[in-house]
């Protein structure tokens, strides 16, 4: 099995429109995943915009790099319904801007239920 930054780098070769070849990069830097020290926690915010959102997979490995730092920063989160990452603007908030709604509406229909039931007529 491939390491992630192994599958980094083989996404960035294939998929990244700013990688210019031989680890540089269109931005006029070397590229982050490409370089030859790269680390664990090398980021590159076009490819987490651009590039990275389109294989899930990828995104859920690459962010969980940073979970644990990320989380405690509150800077990103991964969402408790359908896992992908985003980022909260809050620190209350467990689910993505697509999951929000719809959890709150079951919620509220699970409250409803239950009020009903426990005001059944006998
Ligand atoms: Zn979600």
């Amino acid at each position: 099995m491939q390491s992630l930054v192994d599958d980094i780098k083989q996404d960035v070769k294939s998929n990244c429109a700013t990688y210019a070849g031989g680890g540089r990069c269109l931005l006029d830097r070397p590229c982050p995943f490409l370089s030859k020290d790269v680390k664990d926690g090398a980021r590159c915010s076009y490819y987490e915009n651009a590039v990275l959102p389109a294989d899930d997979t990828l995104t859920l490995r690459y962010w969980s790099r940073f979970s644990k730092e990320a989380t405690d920063k509150g800077s990103v989160k991964v969402c408790q319904s359908c896992n992908k990452v985003f980022t909260p603007k809050s620190n209350a908030e467990k689910y993505c801007g697509g999951c929000r709604d719809e959890v709150k509406r079951r919620q509220k229909s699970e409250q409803n239920k239950r009020y009903y039931r426990q005001n059944k007529p006998r």
